[in-house]
């Protein structure tokens, strides 16, 4: 086999790619990782997230192996809780439906912990989601929905923590290099042919690492595979998540798996770009809605605002948006709630309109029945428990009575003036179907036998996300998947050497 002088190439910049690198790099291989975009627009999706990462832990010592810098007084002033190993695997059960492969989530679950402490010991630094995941009780913080911790500065924060680590550690990272192809001998991946601005170059080692994300930024491939209708989402991150990775691998006879026809895509500012912008990061979110309602171009409510914490309907009510007449909805709130929206509907690119009156506010919803919207708002404010109390920290069981779309908690009636609504669409963050791995990372073929020199980590394995997701989920598999894929890698690289 010719030597370019890797034992490792790890496709992809994001999150689970430098993982990967830095877990092969750790057992001695000589790693290059390769990314298609340019280096301004590093760090794939990875970068666009804020960050936010859920692992099981039992308290404040697990936390602070995580964020050893946290203060007295923020431990003082905070009740962060617990999310168990149990509590993860019974929201990833739930939320998938039961779906995802039990042997990958075992593997999520019990290694979030040591892969956070991991990931720390080589430079990521965490803090506490505050802005977000935490509301203030008789003066102290109280975390809700099991997700607790974000990287510091965010997604750029995490990309430029891993990716210094990785330099740091003579990791080489090639930009503006597109893999294109997997290279084979034998049943065996030995490399990839790359595009880059100097033309077609073949590079060989002796394991190769996808960690190239989904097909989320491909229209044509969302239209076959998520239905008529996705190519006119919007797409919340990067532009070259193009299912790349996932076409490679599928021409060398890898197997597919998981939920090809699922995605994770939320509400999204009616008026975003056709990408993400990454000045805007993901504040083009729209997460506030379980303390209002949302209706369509009928001017009626289409889900149940108020199902569950916001973690565990995002991802799947963006689908929702995107099946109504014109793919947009608007959210609607009163002056009992604006103190609870979140940090996104304070910034300046937003499609905004309030009114003193819910007539008034009717005439201004672009694209919306106003007598339909009129008719919901009173048949609405009249279903409203109001006598079971509000408390937006717990599933308040303040629900509705009565109608078709019932909202279940939180449910307030919109009367207090002036009313604010905010228009959204659908925005497609990552696409659910992949890869199918083994517990050490390597992806299989369609016999179900380990492909020699080929792994996976990231948005582009598949079986672990079905319907839905909950939040914060996306970067710890990363991290743990990648982290396996790495070590798999590396030591199939020593035996190779050795043989
Ligand atoms: C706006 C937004 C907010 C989010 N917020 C969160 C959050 O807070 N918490 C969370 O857990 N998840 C969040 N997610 C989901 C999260 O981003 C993904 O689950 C995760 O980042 C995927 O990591 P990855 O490394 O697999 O892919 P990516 O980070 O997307 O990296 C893939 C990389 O591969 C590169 N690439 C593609 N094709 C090729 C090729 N042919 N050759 C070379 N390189 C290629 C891409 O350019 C990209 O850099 C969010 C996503 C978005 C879009």
């Amino acid at each position: 086999m010719r030597d370019t002088g890797y034992d490792v190439i790890v496709v992809g910049a994001g999150n689970a790619a430098f993982c990967a690198a830095l877990a092969a790099e750790e057992r001695g291989a000589r790693v290059v990782v390769l990314e298609r975009a340019p280096e301004d627009e590093n760090g794939g999706n990875s970068r666009f997230t804020a960050g936010a990462i859920r692992f099981a832990y039992d308290g404040i010592e697990d936390l602070k192996k995580v964020m050893p810098d946290l203060s007295d007084e923020e431990i003082a002033n905070t009740d962060f809780g617990t999310y168990s190993e149990d509590q993860f695997f019974d929201d990833m059960f739930r939320v998938t439906q039961f779906r995802c492969d039990p042997d990958l989530v075992e593997l999520l679950v019990r290694r979030s912990l040591e892969t956070m402490v991991w990931m720390r010991e080589k430079g990521v630094r965490f803090v506490p989601i505050y802005g977000r995941q935490a509301f203030k009780v008789d003066g102290k913080f109280k975390f809700w929905g099991g997700l607790t911790v974000e990287s510091w500065g965010g997604g750029p924060g995490l990309v430029d923590g891993l990716t210094g680590s990785a330099r740091k550690r003579g990791i080489e990272v090639r930009y503006s290099t597109r893999a294109t192809e997997l290279l084979t001998e034998d049943g065996r991946v030995v490399g990839v042919r790359v595009k880059h601005p100097g033309g077609f170059e073949d590079l060989y080692a002796k394991g190769v690492i996808l960690a190239c994300g989904g097909f989320e930024a491909n229209p044509e491939m969302r239209t076959r595979y998520l239905g008529p209708g996705w190519e006119m989402a919007k797409v919340r991150g990067t532009r070259f998540n193009t299912g790349d990775g996932l076409r490679m691998a599928l021409n060398v006879g890898a197997a597919s798996y998981g939920n090809w026809s699922g995605c994770h895509a939320v509400g999204w500012e009616r008026n975003a770009p056709e990408f993400g912008d990454l000045a805007v990061g993901d504040q083009f979110q729209k997460h506030s809605y379980p303390f209002g309602i949302m209706v369509n171009a009928h001017g009626e409510r289409f889900v149940d605002e108020g199902a569950d914490f916001r973690n565990y309907t995002y991802a799947k009510y963006g689908r929702e948006v995107l099946a109504q007449p014109g793919q947009f909805a608007w959210q609607v709130f009163d002056q009992q709630v604006t103190h609870l929206l979140r940090d996104e509907y304070r910034i300046r690119q937003i499609t905004k309109v309030s009114a003193n009156t819910v007539e008034e506010l009717a005439s201004k919803l672009d694209g919306v029945d106003p007598h339909g919207f009129v008719r919901t708002v009173e048949a609405y404010n009249a279903a409203v428990q109001a006598d079971v109390p509000f408390d937006p920290n717990v599933k308040d069981g303040r629900g509705t009575s009565g109608l078709a779309v019932p909202k279940s908690n939180w449910a307030n009636t919109l009367s207090e003036p002036p009313f604010e609504a905010y228009a959204i669409t659908c925005g497609i963050t990552f696409t659910f179907g992949g890869l199918r791995i083994t517990t050490d990372g390597a992806v299989v073929d369609e016999d179900l036998a380990p492909i020699p020199g080929l792994y996976a980590a990231g948005e582009l394995v598949g079986g672990l996300f079905y319907f839905n997701y909950p939040g914060g989920t996306g970067l710890m598999s990363g991290s743990v998947f990648g982290r396996i894929a790495g070590a798999s890698a590396a030591l199939a690289a020593v035996q190779q050497e050795a043989a």
